[in-house]
């Protein structure tokens, strides 16, 4: 009953990787490193070096490791990236997504549980997002995860594959006992880039866009920390194999921090005044986007356990400190 998790050396899927061997789950990785590292998985987790998109590789390693289900994280996930090369997201996240779908087809994969993203909806009108509202992603990188989506419903409808696609909102923090957290080089994401700012490894930080229809100016966003990701797609791979029907489901808490509450939080924590420059708007930024959490609660045995910004916070800056002393 083996798992395989494509992009499991990477942030996100390391931490699930990690989530499985506690639960003493069989699984094996499959990345390219390419934003991922070795050191991030695992000992116990085999990692196989290569393409997502390489179906004789992946139909190989789905039947020698008798794969049963699928966790798929691999791609690129920067937003202003994908404004500047929608070539590359399109081609990294969906082609790739679809040649992984046929090697699952062919091989009578019964699970599936997709990486999604917050980002396919948009802009929303709505305070909360729920998972019915119309999706219109404002950049490439959602719009490259929204056609994941929608092939996947339809391959699972014409064949026996039960999926669960599940779309994070903002996901931040580290494994508490720090055996994997956020080494990305050349990190976008704010929680990040403010805590790197707090511990001087950056000479300060921009704030971009003071000017939303928001309350305080700056974009707000839902912010979940990555061990509340791990436990609902173990939920979530259970639910599947409890006979669960194939759902869509956010992932957040349900309520939102501004840019400026999240630099104020790594502020107090850190005790470190660091420098904010407020420049102009980012390219694809909605203005917020804060999940209605009512689907995952009700249809996955799902309890968040870090649902504070300050735990999040203090997460993300032990795991910088930990890496900053292990790059020295
Ligand atoms: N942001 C910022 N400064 C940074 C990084 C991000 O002001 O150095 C803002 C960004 O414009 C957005 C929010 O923080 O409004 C969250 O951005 P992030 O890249 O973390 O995640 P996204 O919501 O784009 O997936």
């Amino acid at each position: 009953m083996t798992i395989l998790v494509t992009g499991g050396a990477g942030y996100i899927g390391s931490h699930i990787v990690q989530g499985l061997v506690d639960r003493q789950q069989p699984v094996v990785v499959l990345d390219n490193l390419s934003t991922g590292f070795r050191h991030a998985v695992p000992p116990e987790a085999p990692l196989i070096v290569g393409e997502v998109g390489d179906e004789g590789l992946v139909s190989r390693l789905l039947s020698e490791h008798r794969i049963e289900a699928v966790m798929h994280f691999a791609a690129s996930s920067v937003v202003p990236d994908s404004v500047t090369n929608p070539l590359g997201y399109y081609s990294n996240n969906t082609v790739s997504s679809l040649a992984l779908l046929k090697s699952v087809v062919a091989a009578g994969i019964k699970y599936f549980v997709f990486s999604s993203t917050a980002a396919v909806y948009g802009n929303p009108d709505n305070q909360l997002v729920a998972e019915d509202q119309i999706a219109r992603p404002m950049s490439p990188y959602g719009a490259s995860k929204l056609m994941t989506e929608t092939m996947l419903r339809d391959i699972a409808s014409a064949s026996s594959l039960k999926y669960v696609i599940l779309r994070y909102f903002n996901v931040a923090g580290a494994d508490p006992k720090l055996r994997t957290g956020q080494s990305t080089r050349a990190a976008t994401h704010l929680v990040k880039v403010a805590v790197q700012a707090a511990l001087g490894i950056r000479a300060g930080m921009d704030i971009f866009g003071t000017d939303y229809p928001t309350p305080d100016g700056t974009c707000v966003r839902d912010y979940i920390h990555v061990c509340d990701l791990v436990s609902a797609h173990i939920e979530a791979l259970a639910y599947l194999r409890g006979g669960g029907n194939s759902a869509t489901l956010n992932c957040g808490y349900g309520h939102g921090y501004s840019v400026r509450d999240v630099v104020d939080t790594v502020r107090r924590i850190s005790g470190t005044d660091f420098a904010v420059a407020e420049r102009s708007r980012r390219a694809g930024d909605p203005a917020s986007i804060v999940a209605d959490t009512r689907a995952i609660r009700r249809v996955l045995s799902w309890t968040p356990a870090f649902d504070n910004l300050e735990a999040i916070v203090q997460h993300a800056l032990a795991w910088e400190r930990k890496l900053t002393a292990q790059n020295r």
